[in-house]
């Protein structure tokens, strides 16, 4: 079936709606793509269809993965004692990018806010709770955002962690965090990892 320029446009004013692109860059890459139908558009589509079917929230950490327990979970080497506990799960790849954690993380999936009405059960914390035993944690790393919902929500992890003995720490202040990790640098997020202080 040929495509219609009607599914040419639409498929531009799809991607148009992505992170990062516009208009002007929808429209240069679907040529691009078109002019390479058979093979990258192809190879694309089909990468797509099996990420859209496959890709699932891992049980354990909530990082996006292709299987039910992602690779970091799973990695012996990675059971430091440490959980780094992260807004979304852009922020851990950053981290990961970084090289500079190499223990597991705990995706949080928001921030606590009164004002739409998310409360700690809508976040992942109670599953943060269980891994402390599960896993023998001995320190959790807040790198949760400077904005007021994410300091509320790093308070409240704070003081539901104190009776469990375990050591809380956050990120290096004044760095810009939650969402937006995945906007530093890598250097900038290792030097912040290292200046952690106690909370
Ligand atoms: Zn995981």
């Amino acid at each position: 079936m040929a495509a219609s320029g009607d599914e040419i446009e639409t498929l531009i004013a799809t991607m148009a709606r992505l992170p990062g692109l516009g208009p002007r860059s929808a429209r240069r890459v679907v040529l691009h793509l078109i002019r390479r139908r058979t093979g990258q558009m192809a190879q694309l589509a089909s990468l797509m269809a099996s990420v859209a079917e496959n890709a699932r929230e891992c049980l354990v950490c909530g990082n996006v993965t292709g299987s039910d327990i992602c690779p970091i979970c799973t990695d012996p080497a990675r059971a430091t004692g440490e959980i780094c506990v992260v807004t979304e799960v852009a922020d851990l790849w950053a981290l990961e990018r970084g090289r500079a954690f190499r223990g597991r993380y705990h995706v949080l999936g928001g921030s606590l806010s009164a004002l739409d009405e998310i409360g700690p059960d809508d976040l992942r914390i109670p599953q943060l709770l269980e891994r402390l035993s599960d896993e023998r944690i001995t320190e959790v790393i807040l790198a949760l955002s400077a904005t007021v919902e994410g300091q509320t929500t790093a308070h409240y992890i704070a003081e539901a962690l104190a009776p469990s003995g375990v050591a809380v720490t956050g990120l290096a202040q004044g760095v810009p965090i939650g969402g937006e990790l995945d906007y530093l640098d890598d250097g900038t997020i290792t030097a912040a990892l290292r200046a952690r202080r106690k909370l």
